[in-house]
């Protein structure tokens, strides 16, 4: 079976030059007689990637001093609670911008351990709001956004800067797609498994102010000041999933860093929008400003060929094109790892599709 083009949102597709390194390395990793599955996680072999994947991200993604990168368990979800239950307190409130369904599930987590309060909400609108447009409370321990709504394909194309609390985004299915200004952030945080590697570990970016006031009964696995000096091995980690985002942050450093990212994520994501926007056979629910350059939900006009879609598509080797069940219709993601090619190969699948179903 070759290789297909899966535009999955996530866990989503690898380079093929990664699927190729973690293949050829596998059974005899650095001449260890063993994979990089089997070696301990105190290991100096291992040492080395959590050592050079800090590096890593903090080259590509220009990470100051001051900010310290955590490496930990439970997808980008477990940070939805440890944020509020290291920034905030059952007494104080933690603000919420809501683009779509990351981040009302963020914004329903923080819930648990922190008053909260939504200042901005523009799901139903599939878009985002400008700064200007958001009132913010001079009280809020922060403020939470997400950068790239997954599900509705609407992406941040601005910070929404605030100077009177920490922001704190979800930059889950976006991240390393584009240089980010880290010093207005208080907190970045992403699962790895989109745009970066697989599932089973999550990084967060957190200003080093921030760290230790958490709440009283925090658990120390979610806890960043503990995980800060326990140089994010407090337990035992995944060690293949590091070993993977660190091969995904070398070949995306090898590729060209993140401003190569961002010039073929423009591209991709200008190809596929623009052949929708110029058939009448597909739509997309989201005005330009607001589109996503990662996952580019469509319907067909015809909604009784959804099924025959998804089943053609596969047999040509466009999988997962399935849309979330909110939307409806399709969604293709293409992170960082889909190569142009694979959106050429989609465009010319619809084209022939809607000519054989006019
Ligand atoms: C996928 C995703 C998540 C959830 O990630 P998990 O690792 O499954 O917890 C959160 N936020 C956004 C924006 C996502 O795309």
């Amino acid at each position: 079976m070759p290789r297909v083009f899966n535009f999955s949102p996530g866990p989503a597709m690898l380079p093929a030059a990664v699927i190729e390194k973690v293949q050829a390395e596998l059974s005899d990793w650095k001449k260890c007689g063993m994979s990089v599955m089997e070696i301990s996680h105190r290991s100096p072999a291992f040492l080395n990637i959590v050592e050079q994947s800090k590096a890593m991200l903090r080259k590509l993604l220009n990470i100051p001093d001051n900010y310290c990168i955590l490496f930990l368990h439970g997808g980008a979800s477990m940070q939805c609670s440890a944020i509020p239950l290291n920034l905030s307190s059952p007494k104080k409130n933690a603000d919420y911008i809501i683009t779509g369904q990351w981040g009302l599930k963020a914004y329903n987590e923080a819930k648990r351990f922190s008053k909260t309060r939504i200042i901005s909400n523009t799901m139903e609108q599939f878009s985002t709001p400008n700064t200007s447009e958001l009132a913010f409370n001079d009280d809020a321990a922060y403020l939470h956004y997400t950068d790239n709504e997954t599900i509705l394909g609407v992406e941040f194309s601005h910070v929404p800067e605030i100077d009177n609390a920490p922001l704190v985004v979800d930059s889950s299915s976006n991240i390393l797609s584009r240089p980010i200004d880290v010093e207005k952030y208080g907190v970045i945080y992403a699962c790895c498994q989109k745009n970066i590697g697989i599932a089973g570990l999550a990084i967060s970016i957190v200003r080093e102010d921030l760290l230790g006031h958490h709440q009283a009964h925090t658990p120390s696995l979610l806890e960043w000041q503990h995980l800060h000096e326990k140089n994010s091995l407090p337990n035992t980690m995944p060690t293949f999933a590091w070993y993977v985002l660190l091969c995904c942050l070398q070949w995306i450093e090898q590729s060209g860093g993140v401003v190569q990212m961002q010039k073929n994520s423009i591209q991709k994501a200008k190809l596929l929008y623009e052949y929708i926007d110029n058939s009448d056979f597909y739509s997309n629910p989201v005005a330009p400003q607001y589109r996503s350059k990662m996952n580019v939900p469509f319907t067909l006009q015809k909604t009784d060929l959804d099924a025959l879609f998804l089943q053609q598509s596969t047999q040509a080797g466009l999988t997962n094109l399935k849309g979330h069940v909110s939307v409806g219709g399709m969604r293709a993601s293409i992170y960082n790892s889909m190569p142009e090619e694979g959106v050429h190969k989609l465009i010319e699948f619809m084209h022939t599709f809607s000519r054989q179903h006019k």
